[in-house]
């Protein structure tokens, strides 16, 4: 994964050519050769009592996610990701660091953004998004989460564990994530309700080992939304409602990322998470 990261470095100094060039390094068929990289330095790393929370700023660099008008998806997501840190980081959870993908407006691959959040034994996971629609009357908040993961991911949970390789898990945690944060930012925001949506598509948040969820917030191509997020106050008011989400869910959870894994054995018969 140090190879990936340093491999991410290097793009952002070598123009278009070596961009193309990490993202075939990361794509989807490449992502068994690093998680055994992952698996090592977890090991290492598995006694770190640290729990963090990553921040990951939709789009960057030459993506700039949506658009509409004057309102940039990789812009709003960067300004929201920023004031949900100093939330969160206010909050004074002991034990707990909040950490970015990224600082600044830059492209990083989903693979490099997975990677980032899957460097930490226990991370949880936020990827902030903006809507955009052709339909213009389209509206609302929807969080995704993916489940079940892949059985390369599942796999790492179990080494996690030290559970038995064939054992089969039930992860509730990216659901109840998501519907925390999606009932949050509907209440206070007096969005559409859009739903929590499962989508084992979208490579965030299915390849996080750690609990994860992907947020689009508001539509930034709907009149009213968009008119809001103009007002540095609505922005305030969306950080403000992500990290009472976020926090909501990571004190539910005793600040356990593990928390809602639970091994099935004996058929149906559920046992308590190891
Ligand atoms: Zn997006």
């Amino acid at each position: 994964m140090k190879l990936l990261m340093q491999n991410g470095l290097s793009i952002f100094g070598a123009g278009l050519f070596l961009i193309c060039m990490g993202m075939m390094l990361t794509r989807p068929s490449n992502f068994a050769s690093y998680v055994p990289e992952i698996a090592v330095e977890l090991e290492a790393r598995v006694e770190d009592p640290t729990v963090r929370i990553v921040l990951d700023a939709g789009h960057g660099g030459h993506d700039g996610g949506s658009s509409y008008v004057a309102l940039r998806e990789k812009d709003l997501a960067l300004k929201v990701v920023k004031l949900v840190r100093g939330r969160l980081e206010a909050a004074r959870l002991e034990n707990v660091e909040v950490v970015l993908t990224r600082e600044d407006d830059r492209y990083l691959t989903l693979h490099q953004r997975v990677a980032v959040a899957n460097r930490y034994p226990k991370a949880f996971f936020v990827s902030v998004h903006f809507n955009a629609s052709k339909h213009r009357s389209a509206s609302g908040t929807e969080t995704y989460h993916a489940n079940p993961k892949p059985n390369i991911i599942e796999n790492q949970l179990r080494r996690q564990l030290q559970l038995d390789p064939d054992v089969p898990i039930l992860d509730t945690r990216g659901e109840r994530f998501a519907r925390s944060v999606q009932d949050v930012l509907v209440r206070r925001l007096g969005t559409r309700d859009r739903g929590v949506r499962n989508n084992r598509k979208f490579v965030l948040p299915r390849e996080v080992i750690g609990p994860s969820i992907l947020v689009e917030c508001v539509f930034l191509s709907n009149q009213s939304e968009g008119l809001k997020l103009h007002s540095a106050r609505y922005i305030e008011d969306i950080a403000s409602s992500l990290s009472e989400g976020i926090l909501n869910y990571v004190k539910e959870s005793g600040n356990d990322p593990y928390d809602g894994i639970t091994p099935l054995s004996g058929g149906d018969e559920l046992l308590p998470a190891g």
